[in-house]
């Protein structure tokens, strides 16, 4: 579980296409389960729209395959 100050940086790397894959695929997790992020993005419209941006992005069916193949790693 990545933090929510490292989830804000990947919402800027994602706004340059810098983000890898990995951080894309911890950032949307991140999203998925963190309580605090929404509230903080009240009070930080840049912020929001980023983490809207990639939460709502859906995955690709390779991005699908990829992030299973992750999480298979993970648990070895
Ligand atoms: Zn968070």
């Amino acid at each position: 579980m990545i933090s929510c100050e490292k989830a804000a940086k990947i919402c800027n790397k994602l706004q340059y296409k810098e983000a890898s894959f990995f951080e894309k695929i911890s950032l949307k997790f991140h999203l998925l389960i963190c309580k605090t992020c929404p509230q903080f993005s009240k009070k930080n419209s840049e912020f929001t729209s980023l983490c809207e941006k990639a939460h709502l992005q859906s995955l690709t069916e390779e991005e699908k395959i990829k992030m299973k193949q992750e999480l298979e790693n993970v648990n070895e």
